[in-house]
């Protein structure tokens, strides 16, 4: 029986093909293609749009509820981020409600530290155990028919929007935007389940491994502020200061004075304070008191989750 789970957290190389044929298909479309200026532009312009739609979106609306729109918009997120090709909006912020609740402790499926590297990337989503929705961690949101349907068909807007590019555009355009700038998508975001829990420094004592780079958070749109993230998930800024970059919770300001998006969580000043302190004592979040959870490869004790993480996640799981 044992052994029988673990067969199934394994790579399902198989059901990986068409991950893997993106990767050749990148590399070969543009050499059969070549580049130019605009087409590097368009890739780039087409990742940072999908991107906004995954970290505003997915992340910080879908999964933490940390502001408010309209139904009309909350489908505009879930569609342009559906175009990203990382499986279905309910399936992406179930998953990553689990992670907060469980990150770098069992059961937490992509945590470097439990596992490895390559696993955290990438490894578990390639993985069949895991392809699953889980309906119950999203209840919130499956209560939206149009969702449902997104979710349940998430292939179909990415392959029509491929199409359409290609009859549209041409094969160079295809090329560049829908497979080099999907699979730097792809490697974008996943650098948060990888190396935020690797790279970087630590401001706040969490329990898990997470880390703040500013390198992540240009790639990612804010999202490597990730140890603030951690410590409070509830917020819709992951940048707490204003050195720290992101680009995601300045463009949801700028919706809130259109009236698109309403209720934008801040951050609490005792949680400033407390990341003030620490700046003042330790440097900018520079790893001392929490060494021992700094050591990577390692698994961390299990104690109990952080109360303010596992709150925010409830309180927003439950809204
Ligand atoms: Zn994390
Ligand atoms: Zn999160």
């Amino acid at each position: 029986m044992i052994e029988a789970e673990y067969d199934k957290e394994k790579v399902d190389w198989w059901s990986s093909i068409p991950f893997i044929a993106a990767h050749i298909g990148a590399v070969v479309g543009v050499i059969l293609v070549g580049w130019s200026p605009w087409l590097i532009a368009l890739a780039v312009l087409s990742y940072y749009v999908r991107m906004w739609a995954i970290t505003a979106g997915f992340h910080r609306y879908f999964s933490h509820r940390a502001f408010k729109t309209s139904r009309a918009f909350q489908f505009f997120m879930a569609f342009l981020g559906t175009l990203s090709v990382q499986k279905g909006v309910l399936w992406w912020a179930a998953h990553h409600r689990d992670h907060h609740r469980h990150s770098d402790h069992e059961p937490d499926i992509h945590s470097p530290i439990m596992r490895d590297v390559l696993w955290a990337h990438m490894g578990w989503i390639l993985c069949r155990k895991f392809n699953a929705t889980k309906y119950d961690k999203i209840k919130d949101f499956t209560k939206f028919p149009e969702l449902v349907w997104l979710n349940r068909f998430h292939l179909v807007p990415p392959l029509v929007m491929g199409a359409l590019i290609w009859w549209l555009f041409g094969a160079a355009v295809f090329v560049w935007v829908g497979l080099v700038g999907t699979v730097a998508l792809w490697h974008g975001t996943f650098t948060i389940n990888s190396l935020s829990h690797l790279i970087g420094r630590r401001r706040y004592a969490t329990k898990d491994n997470s880390r703040n780079s500013l390198v992540l958070a240009l790639i990612t749109l804010g999202e490597g502020w990730h140890n603030n993230h951690h410590y409070y998930p509830g917020a819709s800024r992951q940048g707490f200061y204003w050195w720290e970059i992101d680009i995601s919770y300045y463009s949801l300001k700028l919706l809130e004075v259109f009236g698109i998006v309403w209720d934008v969580r801040g951050v609490p000043d005792r949680v400033l304070a407390k990341g003030r302190q620490r700046l003042a004592s330790a440097g900018d979040g520079a790893p001392s008191a929490e060494a021992s959870l700094a050591a990577p490869a390692q698994p961390l004790d299990t104690a109990p989750q952080s109360t303010t993480a596992a709150a925010s996640v409830e309180a927003t799981a439950g809204g």
